[in-house]
């Protein structure tokens, strides 16, 4: 199990530029040094050395991180922040009865309850056969939705889609810094896909793309290839005419690494109006929806997102990961409606 020592280097490599400011949404609101990478490098430095002891404080400062990314892709020392953080609150987590009792709430009462029940009442459809087949990563998404948008859409590509009862790739453990519960999921969802051999994986979420793409960081043998299903319309060229006219916004995902592809079907598809919404790729929140004893820093965030949807004027909200979709739609409060994009592309496009 990696832990926050092994990656020392990473920590010391911060020049303290502090360009992650600039980008940082938490910053913007605090404008407190110890709320953004920064700091949050400095802190850890000093936990390393030993000159600082993990307390609640800390604890705090790295909980305020929405894990979005934005300082990642802007430091000159290339750091991934999102990373060290969650070792940072393993370290946390190992002492905290209160994340312990959280993380097994939400493993129970989440994943084993909520999920397996919606699960019942998800309609699951049979894929067509072609030669070119791929394995649907739906994890908690297709819990709750089903398979059928996925199924319509890659058939449409001239694909066969395999759909494995797949569970949480982990990803909100790993943020907690529960890395023994994220790895219970990670193990799972690895004996899942090696029984299915070489193939393609597809997701439909940003999130839980980015997390099986992580896996290669916990085990540097493994060898798969995850895809977003953006990709494959953009490939396969589908012909996109929306079967009555829509107009539309996106807030893009922090965790998505293919946006060029959703831009690219946003702005060819007929009867399709896409209008972009200011700060389109700027973190919905989602973080903070549990962060209650933070709830004014993450008002303040929801409230700048909400009126940045109303004010694009579309009547839709379009995105593609869950997280962003649950917290889009926590605020909507009857203004707009919130929509994942492919069930969106297959409810409108595919017959
Ligand atoms: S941008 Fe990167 S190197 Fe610069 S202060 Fe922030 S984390 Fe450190
Ligand atoms: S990941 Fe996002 S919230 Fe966290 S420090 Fe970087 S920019 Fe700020």
């Amino acid at each position: 199990m990696r832990k926050l020592e092994d990656e020392k280097d990473t920590v010391y490599s911060c020049s303290k530029c502090g360009l992650c400011q600039s980008v940082c949404p938490i910053y913007k609101i605090t404008k407190n040094d110890c709320t953004v990478s920064r700091g949050h490098f400095i802190m850890l430095s000093g936990l390393i050395k030993g000159d600082l002891k993990m307390s609640n404080k800390l604890n705090r400062y790295l909980d305020l991180c929405l894990k979005c990314s934005a300082c990642s892709k802007f430091c000159p020392s290339g750091i991934d922040v999102v990373d060290i953080v969650a070792l940072a609150k393993a370290e946390y987590f190992k002492s905290s009865s209160w994340e312990k009792f959280i993380s097994f709430f939400q493993k129970i009462f989440f994943f084993n309850i909520v999920l397996k029940s919606k699960n019942l009442f998800t309609k699951e459809i049979e894929s067509k056969k072609f030669d070119k087949k791929v394995l649907y990563f739906g994890g908690c998404k297709n819990k709750l939705s089903g398979n059928s948008y996925v199924v319509k859409i890659l058939n449409s590509c001239g694909i066969e889609v395999i759909t494995p009862d797949f569970d949480c790739c982990g990803i909100p453990f790993f943020v907690r810094g529960d890395l023994e519960n994220f790895d219970n999921c990670m193990q799972k969802v690895l004996k899942t896909i090696k029984k299915y051999g070489n193939i393609d994986i597809v997701t439909t979420c940003a999130s839980c793309e980015k997390t099986l793409k992580s896996y290669k960081k916990w085990d540097s043998d493994l060898n798969i290839n995850v895809k977003n299903i953006f990709q494959y319309i953009r490939e396969n060229h589908l012909s996109l005419k929306l079967k009555e006219k829509k107009s539309v916004t996106f807030h893009k995902p922090c965790n998505i690494e293919n946006f060029q592809d959703i831009l690219w079907i946003l702005n060819n598809t007929d009867n399709l109006e896409y209008k972009e919404m200011e700060n389109y790729d700027e973190c919905c929140g989602l973080n903070g929806l549990t962060k209650l004893r933070e709830y004014k820093i993450m008002l303040n965030l929801f409230k700048l997102k909400r009126n940045n949807i109303i004010e694009s004027e579309a009547k839709t909200v379009l995105t593609s990961c869950l997280g962003c979709e649950t917290a889009l739609k926590a605020f909507a409060l009857g203004k707009y409606k919130v929509e994942d994009f492919s069930e969106f592309l297959a409810k409108y496009i595919i017959d």
